[in-house]
């Protein structure tokens, strides 16, 4: 590694300062996120873990800028995420980080192919069709391409959303369960399709787990309890 792209490693991917959230309207309104302060670094994969309703998913999004804090900074890559409006939020996100799901989120009218062809095409790359069948491929689905969301089972679905996460290559990818609806033989399949993407294209991984196998393939996991960080441990 050169001096350079060693320096470059340890500069976060993802640093979070006194992060507050609150959602949900009147009586309904929860206070979710509770001064959470962590730092991701670049190229390191942090499995995030605590029971039902810590918050998990939540913190998850805001780091991935989907949710906005009340209060605390969400920086990613440097980038202070408040500082974005939407646009350039959007923009950035889609430059950069890569998100998937818990339930997916496939746009239903679109094929396999189409779904993991929208991000590419909304970022201007030429080949998006190409690109898109390649990474199906991948993940195993290249007998799938034509299928809409609705003819696909759920670990399908899912790989669908993992192929559109990991085509326009970001340098970070977020995922929420993402072995959750999988049997063990294609969980593990899309447990070694996420570690490549670290080792071979160098992605900071921030995966929300309560797979113990999955957790302690990270470096690191981090344990929400009620919105607090309990616990940072090395794995
Ligand atoms: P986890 O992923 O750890 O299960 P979540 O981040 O989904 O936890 O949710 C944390 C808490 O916030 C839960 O009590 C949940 O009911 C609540 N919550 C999540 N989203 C909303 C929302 N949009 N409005 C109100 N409460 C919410
Ligand atoms: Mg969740």
């Amino acid at each position: 590694m050169t001096d350079k792209a060693s320096a470059a490693a340890k500069a976060p991917a993802i640093t979070l300062d006194g992060v507050d959230l609150s959602l949900g309207r009147g009586a309904a309104r929860v206070h979710i996120l509770k001064g959470i302060s962590l730092s991701v670094a670049a190229g390191e994969a942090v499995g995030l873990v605590g029971p039902s309703g810590s918050g998990k998913s939540t913190l998850l999004m805001t780091m991935a800028g989907l949710e906005r804090p009340d209060s605390g900074r969400v920086l990613v890559e440097g980038t202070d995420l408040s500082r974005l409006d939407e646009d350039a939020l959007a923009r950035f996100r889609g430059r950069r980080i890569g998100i998937v799901f818990q339930s997916f989120h496939l746009v239903p009218t679109m094929t396999a192919l189409e779904n993991v062809a929208l991000p590419l095409e909304l970022a201007d790359q030429p080949d998006a069709h190409a690109r898109a069948e390649r990474e199906l491929t991948a993940v195993g689905l290249g007998h799938r391409l034509h299928h809409y969301p609705a003819q696909l089972s759920g670990g399908e679905q899912q790989r669908v959303a993992i192929a559109r996460a990991v085509a326009p290559d970001p340098a970070i990818l977020v995922a929420d369960e993402p072995t959750g609806n999988l049997d063990e033989a294609t969980g593990s399949s899309i447990v070694d399709l996420l570690f490549a993407l670290k080792r071979d294209r160098g992605a900071t991984l921030v995966l929300v787990t309560h797979d113990p196998g999955l957790a302690r393939l990270c470096d690191r996991t981090v344990r929400l309890r009620s919105g607090h960080v309990e616990a940072a441990a090395a794995a």
